[in-house]
């Protein structure tokens, strides 16, 4: 590189663009394999707190064999209770936290996603070097090298240029080809963000959530780390409501809708950093492209349908630094290798998400009273109960 050199005859190295969940892993997973990395990320700066996910599997995985389970076991948070509300506003049922945790089991954490990115930012931010306001404008490649003209007018090369930068991914676009052609729409939005304080009526430590027919809210307090509301609906038109943003269709979306709704919306009309995008998988027939590998939602995003994005993102960047390990010499066969390893597990995520997208919003009164019945017979006392002695027995 011109600004940090990172030329092939110094050793291997890795421009990674973006520093979200699968950019810090791959960081980090790169930096234990002997690699070179630097990191580019358009924001400003990282992003913290956001909505809580769900992390297990491939992901927990490699966090241990990574070294950063133990820290993202401190920042692992469960809520006191998951309480379902009526459209009234009336409390339908309530599954207690120790039940929420019992079926949770074993090797399963629920985190902040900017606690995920930072775990891993701490532990290679020492050893890799992190420009952020700065993105990628320009890539080129051939058999020496990836060249790539950054944002600030400065130059980078590196044997591997990992595109983490997420569903809109750039380096996807400029070297793969335009999102419309990978993109499948899953016809639903996502908004979520930060409140400023709890709306009244909320009991403090617990996740609320409305179901109407076609949308969901929920009202997820994170004690210290505050509350956020959360936003998932069924649309026809999410490009235009895309374009349109939070603030003019997510009122459109709730603005008839009760229970703390209106407190929320109000909340909403002052937030300046709202979470908001369409539901859409990518469908990339293959990650790489000579030395150019996308890595994370920019491959493969599964959707919050799956509940599995940042376990792929952190198992992907593991098992790539583990097939770069294995064919040290032959880039084509380790990154043909990695995602042979990687792609079923993708896949068949992708496959869950859209067989479950339905249960965010359900389209009609008796899907939505289907998707509630395992959790409402888990709020019975008799078999919460029976679920934490059981489930708690065998992990
Ligand atoms: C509401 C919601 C709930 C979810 N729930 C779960 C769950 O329960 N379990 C789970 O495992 N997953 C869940 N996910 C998915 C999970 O959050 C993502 O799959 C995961 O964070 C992987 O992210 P990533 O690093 O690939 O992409 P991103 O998080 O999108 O990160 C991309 C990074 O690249 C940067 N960037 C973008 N463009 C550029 C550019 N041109 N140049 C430089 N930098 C750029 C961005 O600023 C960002 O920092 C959920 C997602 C949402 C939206």
């Amino acid at each position: 590189m011109t600004a940090h050199d990172t030329s092939p005859s110094a050793g291997r190295s890795a421009l990674i663009v973006g520093a979200g969940i699968a950019g810090q892993a791959a960081a980090l997973r790169l930096h234990q394999a002997g690699w070179r990395v630097r990191v580019v990320e358009r924001a400003a700066r990282r992003r913290g707190g956001g909505y809580a996910v769900a992390f297990a599997g491939i992901g927990y995985d490699a966090a241990e064999r990574m070294g950063v389970l133990p820290d993202l076991l401190d920042r692992h948070i469960t809520p006191d209770a998951l309480v379902y509300v009526k459209k009234d506003g009336r409390r339908a049922f309530t599954v207690p936290g120790p039940t929420v945790r019992a079926m949770a089991g074993e090797r399963n954490l629920n985190l902040l996603r900017g606690d995920i990115e930072d775990v891993f930012h701490q532990k290679v931010r020492e050893h890799a070097e992190f420009t952020f306001g700065t993105t990628v404008e320009r890539i080129e490649q051939d058999a020496d090298g990836v060249r790539a003209t950054l944002s600030d007018g400065t130059e980078a090369t590196a044997d591997l240029l990992i595109g983490a930068d997420g569903l809109h991914s750039a380096t996807r676009a400029q070297v793969f080809g335009p999102e419309s052609e990978y993109r499948r729409d899953l016809r639903h939005m996502v908004g979520v963000f930060m409140l400023d304080h709890l709306p009244e009526g909320l009991t403090p430590g617990t996740t609320a959530s409305v179901t109407d027919t076609g949308r969901t809210l929920a009202v997820i307090d994170l004690g210290e780390n505050g509350a956020a509301a959360f936003f998932g609906y069924r649309s026809e038109e999410s490009d235009r409501e895309l374009a349109e943003g939070p603030h003019t269709t997510i009122p459109r979306a709730y603005g008839d809708m009760g229970w703390v709704a209106p407190q929320v919306l109000d909340q909403l009309a002052a937030a300046d950093d709202v979470y908001f995008d369409t539901v859409s998988q990518m469908e990339v027939d293959g990650w790489s492209r000579g030395r150019v590998v996308l890595l994370g939602d920019a491959a493969w995003c599964v959707t919050l349908f799956a509940g599995y994005g940042s376990a792929l993102a952190v198992g992907g960047a593991d098992a790539l630094g583990a097939a770069l390990e294995e064919h040290p010499d032959d880039l084509p066969a380790a990154l043909a290798a990695w995602e042979r390893r990687i792609r079923p597990e993708a896949e068949r995520k992708q496959r869950l998400g859209r067989q479950v997208k339905g249960l965010y919003a359900p389209k009609d009164p008796l899907s939505l009273w289907l998707r509630d019945l395992p959790l409402r017979m888990a709020s019975n006392p008799l078999m919460s109960r029976f679920l934490q002695r059981r489930l708690q027995i065998r992990g």
